[in-house]
């Protein structure tokens, strides 16, 4: 099969071949894969510049946005047949199981020896066929193929949104989301969905097509960062800027943040105190987000979720993988028709 891969030895990406998988156990479910999309995620795997945790392997297919479709199913799979539509999650919990993963969240795994597909320790997708659990593998109305490559995205926008809600403490319904990258995007029309006043900031000229997507929607948008915010979602992957906007943050509010590695800086401890206020960080996604997922995009301006999106050919990894960003946030890759 052909396949996208990342070789750890040697550090180079390429296109290698990969025998196909054919056989399923009672509870696997084999699935041919039609899209692949690319987020920073992979862009930092294929520079070899990855930050987190990391499980030995010298090579690894790249990939953990897809979207497929049911190929087989082994005897003890009833929710799913063949025909379906699947997303499948990302990552896979540990063994032996930490307490997160024996109670099925290993988007909480405590012992950091999880794997995802894709990403730590485990082949991805960027391939042509897969073999994963049921368990594993979310089913896509059809209504939603246009744009469900966003699932996975839309997935660890809903954990991070409904962990922040969970500890805010303050009625004041404004946000503030950093970065104006797929992540970004999908945080405030999600927010926005929810009843609050959104305004985005990033690094994008005032007159980017994705300002226009957001402004369509009633989303405001400014370079600069001004006035406060009750819940803020950092999405823009620079902790220089996720510091500056903490001043932004409303007494009682809450800084959720989803890109921003380490940078020299001051950080006041003392304004979080007695402002009550709370900063989260949060990775990966639940079934439950997952469903959350679904019921947004469902919901969502369905123009504004195609508009996101821009289709590669399977051989263009390179220009996604290394190249500038284009108008549109998310790239993804046609893998099968
Ligand atoms: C993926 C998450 C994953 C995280 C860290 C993100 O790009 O969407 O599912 O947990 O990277 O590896």
């Amino acid at each position: 099969m052909r396949s996208v891969v990342l070789d750890f030895e040697r550090q180079t990406v390429g296109e290698c071949d990969r025998p196909q998988p054919e056989g399923v156990s009672p509870a696997q479910v084999l699935f041919r894969i039609h899209e692949v999309g690319v987020c920073g995620t992979d862009r930092d795997l294929a520079a070899f510049k990855m930050r987190r945790p990391t499980q030995k392997v010298s090579s690894l297919v790249l990939g953990h946005e897809a979207l497929g479709q049911v190929v087989r199913c082994g005897r003890d799979v009833h929710a799913l047949s063949e025909g379906d539509w699947v997303v499948p999650t990302v990552r896979r919990g540990c063994r032996p199981a930490c307490s997160s993963c024996a109670r099925g969240r290993p988007d909480l795994c405590t012992s950091f020896r999880y794997t995802e597909r894709g990403i730590v320790g485990a082949d991805g997708y960027f391939t042509e066929y897969a073999v994963d659990d049921a368990s594993d593998l979310i089913r896509v109305p059809p209504s939603l193929l246009d744009f469900a490559i966003l699932i996975e995205p839309m997935s660890v926008v809903e954990k991070a949104v409904a962990r922040a809600l969970a500890v805010r403490q303050s009625d004041d319904a404004s946000a503030l989301v950093l970065g104006l990258g797929p992540i970004g995007m999908l945080a405030s029309l999600v927010l926005k969905r929810r009843g609050f006043a959104v305004r985005v900031s990033s690094a994008e000229p005032e007159d980017h097509p994705r300002v226009g997507l957001l402004r369509s929607q009633g989303i405001g948008y400014s370079r600069l960062l001004s006035g406060s915010a009750s819940l803020i979602v950092e999405a823009a992957g620079a902790a220089d800027l996720a510091l500056a906007a903490l001043k932004c943050l409303a007494p009682c509010g809450v800084f959720v943040t989803l890109g921003a590695q380490s940078a020299p800086g001051e950080f006041s401890f003392i304004d979080l105190i007695v402002g009550n206020q709370t900063i989260v960080g949060s990775v990966n996604a639940s079934r439950e987000s997952f469903a959350a997922a679904l019921s947004d995009l469902a919901a969502l301006d369905d123009r504004v979720l195609r508009a996101m999106i821009r289709r590669f050919a399977f051989s263009d990894y390179r220009r996604t993988l290394f190249e500038l960003p284009a108008a549109e946030p998310k790239f993804v890759h046609v893998i099968a028709d």
